[in-house]
């Protein structure tokens, strides 16, 4: 995204660094990240917002190579560079892999530590450091791939997931659920534009355990009718009290406490199939230690 901007690639650094020290990384089976076919791609997207983010990729490859800058606005907080649109594959790329390699069963969950995130990218629209929206890629995937009737896509970052929802609202084999602070970054979701969408806005400085009761009374009711087949998470660390990104109170044992909730859910309906991609979380150290805490729970250690 340039020099000085949150979504850095120290962010992926820090968790790498926390599995190492803590010795997680060691339990944990690895994947590399391929890139998403286009066809892929176009489940949840148009093609011409596809055409349009390798074409100013094409541009910009031209422009650095006469002397020209090094990244170009997509939007006030979005930038790309040549490098871009192959992360935004091999991002979206990810989601699809863990969903073929949880649906063969060669394991029972996956999390996809990647950027640039996705869920504020809209069916025609890059935006909030967002250009794929990975896990409504995947979600649209496995409906058809897999043939599977109902997946849940729970989000609890701090920012609605707005592409998300632009992408799966009326698609009745989704049921999205989600809080997020509200009024805040994108300013959507204060409403439910369509039946599939369960959207619970929390005011700025909420804490874990107001949040905890929120989603015990708003989400779990709602994903024990739906009775999902396989559960993809948008997992955003950025409503943890030391994210300056936000201003939610979140904690470590608060993503444990949820991560057990979803983990329950899948036990009971789907399986156990979950597919978790990193969206946000914007202060490493504790972006870090939550990625921790929510793997630590999916994987059963
Ligand atoms: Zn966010």
């Amino acid at each position: 995204m340039g020099p000085g901007h949150p979504e850095c690639p120290e962010r992926l650094d820090a968790i790498e660094d926390r599995l190492l020290i803590t010795g997680l990384g060691d339990a944990l089976e690895r994947y590399e990240a391929p890139e998403a076919a286009l066809a892929d791609i176009e489940l949840a997207h148009g093609r011409l917002h596809i055409a349009s983010l390798r074409g100013l990729t094409d541009w910009l490859r031209e422009e650095v190579e006469a002397g020209g800058p090094s990244h170009t606005q997509v939007d006030p907080d979005t930038s790309i560079n040549v490098h871009t649109w192959k992360a935004a594959l091999r991002s979206a790329g990810a989601a699809l892999a863990a969903t073929d390699a949880v649906m063969a069963g060669e394991i029972s969950n996956a999390f996809c530590a990647v950027r640039p995130p996705g869920h504020h990218a809209c069916r025609d629209k890059a935006m909030g450091f967002c250009f794929f929206n990975n896990v409504a890629i995947a979600a649209k995937y496995a409906l058809q791939r897999y043939n599977l009737q109902r997946v849940a896509v729970i989000d609890f970052d701090v920012h609605h997931g707005n592409g998300t929802e632009d992408i799966l609202a009326g698609d009745d084999r989704a049921l999205m659920v989600s809080f997020f602070q509200h009024p805040f970054f994108p300013y959507s979701g204060d409403q439910n534009p369509a039946s599939n969408m369960l959207n619970v806005p929390v005011a700025a400085y909420t804490r874990g355990m107001d949040v905890r009761e929120i989603i015990e009374m708003t989400w779990m009711p709602r994903l024990e009718a739906f009775e999902p087949e396989m559960i993809f998470i948008s997992a955003g660390f950025d409503a943890h009290r030391e994210d300056d990104m936000g201003q939610l109170g979140l904690v470590e044992q608060d993503y444990a406490w949820i991560t057990h909730r979803i983990v329950d859910v899948a036990r009971r309906f789907s399986k156990g199939r979950i597919v978790s991609c990193l969206e946000g979380g914007y202060m490493p150290s504790a972006l870090a230690r939550s990625v921790e805490a929510h793997l630590r729970v999916l994987a059963d250690l």
